[in-house]
């Protein structure tokens, strides 16, 4: 296990989408999501790299989107497709039929997710999915208890849980919300747990995380607390800037959750399968939630796929219940798709077989030691991460206060630095965000580091440039 795991690549990129296409949004016929709508490009993946349309080469340092952890090529997934669609390329899950991949990979999920016993799998096709799910579930759940006033759910500022209408209004932030008359009224935001951007002066991370926990109370007493039914909290924020919680954090929000009997829903749709260098954030951060959301990893994001992972307690409350309120009538043609868990069973074997956790946690070090020395360049507020996830955020004078002018889009000026010099990254607003597949080398690391310096000077000279106007 002291080796990188076994990597592949496929010998010619097949490359469709032409992105120089001046007018590409008029050009064809997808309404691409989050894109302005000029630009379109299809990649061709291989390993930690894709190639573009001109046949140039990046490394991808965002994985997809946070989720290709086996990179782009595994050829084991893509065997576990065809042999599943060979042997039953579908069957549905629903009035008690099911298929043995559905079932095989709920008692897999089930048996690797430890922080605490849970009781069962219910499967969707995406994150967004899942935390709909989770949202129509914990209000069965307590019609089922006899509380139909206890139904209102509390999300974080600059948390990411999706796009639907339920998952965006979970979200907290503005652009998934403004023009989309959103959220919806039963959704209530608190604090974004960031220190170096909301701490008070000589506030210590521990005080903060008690200031964000006595808030939370307060909003709580506040509303009622018969009329909260949850909390939900990616373990690290992700698409908000990936903001890992302060010191103390979870211990004393989730004091406050069980004060007042609020479920607590982990959205582990990045942070699931290693990204944090433990198996799933909840390890991490010593977190014991009632419901989990996970997808991404799950499947290499080979596949749509995407799960909630139910307590006992929960599910005991569904089973003795459905009688009186009728069968659980919630769930998607797709749920459980026999083709997605075949691909699903065999990352989780792959995962397990190469060590990736081990891995992870040999080359985060210097991963994280590599970004973070650049910390000190006069355009940067603050890097963040653990494990293979980073943030940056660029502001002006060091300050958080002190934001440089949108127009000059920096966060974009360095996106664009790094696509350059063939790497691609995510950037929104003045934030810019690195994911980068499990499997990377020590050499990759290197490459993402570098590439990453030389991307930050430029942006510093342009910037320079800027200022001198
Ligand atoms: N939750 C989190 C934490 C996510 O990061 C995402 C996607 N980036 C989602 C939910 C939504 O997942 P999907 O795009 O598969 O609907």
């Amino acid at each position: 296990s002291s080796e990188a795991p076994a990597r592949y690549f496929s010998s010619e990129p097949s490359l469709q989408v032409d992105s120089t296409e001046e007018n590409g949004f008029k050009g064809h016929g997808m309404l691409a999501p989050f894109t302005a709508g000029w630009q379109s490009t299809d990649l061709h993946p291989l390993g930690s790299y894709v190639y573009d349309i001109n046949g140039k080469k990046y490394i991808d340092a965002l994985a997809g989107l946070w989720s290709t952890a086996l990179g782009g090529n595994e050829p084991r997934l893509i065997k576990a497709a065809t042999d599943q669609l060979n042997k039953l390329p579908f069957y549905h899950s629903f009035w008690n039929r099911t298929t043995k991949p559905s079932l095989d990979l709920a008692n897999e999920i089930l048996s690797m997710f430890t922080a605490r016993e849970m009781g069962k799998i219910f499967f969707t096709n995406s994150g967004s999915e899942a935390n709909d799910s989770q949202v129509k579930l914990v209000w069965y759940y307590n019609n089922a208890l006899g509380r139909p006033n206890k139904k209102k759910f509390i999300a974080r500022s600059k948390s990411y849980h999706g796009s639907t209408l339920v998952s965006a209004s979970l979200s907290g932030l503005p652009a998934l919300h403004q023009k989309f008359d959103l959220p919806a009224p039963f959704v209530l935001h608190t604090d974004c747990p960031h220190y170096w951007r909301f701490h008070l002066p000589d506030e210590t991370e521990e005080e903060f995380a008690t200031r964000l926990a006595t808030n939370l109370e307060n909003l709580i007493l506040k509303e009622g607390p018969e009329t909260i039914a949850a909390f939900i909290a990616e373990p690290v924020m992700g698409a908000g800037g990936v903001i890992p919680p302060p010191k103390t954090y979870f211990e004393k929000i989730q004091a406050v959750l069980k004060k007042y009997d609020i479920l607590l829903i982990a959205d582990e749709v990045i942070t699931a399968f290693g990204r944090l260098g433990t198996m799933f954030g909840c390890d991490m951060y010593d977190i014991k939630p009632d419901l989990v959301s996970i997808a991404k990893a799950l499947s290499s994001a080979y596949i749509p796929i995407g799960a909630i992972l139910v307590s006992p307690e929960i599910t005991d409350v569904i089973y003795s219940q459905s009688n009186k309120l009728g069968s659980f009538a919630h769930g998607f043609t797709y749920s459980g798709h026999p083709v997605s868990c075949a691909v699903a069973i065999e990352a989780l074997k792959i995962y397990k077989e190469r060590n990736i956790i081990e891995h992870v946690q040999k080359i985060a070090p210097r991963f994280q030691e590599g970004i973070k020395a650049f910390s000190g360049s006069p355009i940067v507020g603050e890097i963040r991460g653990l494990g293979l996830i980073l943030g940056t955020e660029f502001v002006d004078n060091k300050s958080p206060n002190d934001p440089f002018p949108a127009e000059w889009g920096v966060g974009s000026l360095f996106g664009a630095e790094c696509e350059k010099r063939g790497m691609l990254i995510r950037v929104a607003g003045d934030n810019i965000m690195l994911s980068p597949p499990l499997i990377m080398t020590p050499d990759e690391v290197e490459e993402i580091i570098s590439k990453y310096g030389d991307a930050l000077k430029a942006t510093e000279e342009r910037i320079a440039e800027l200022k001198a106007k």
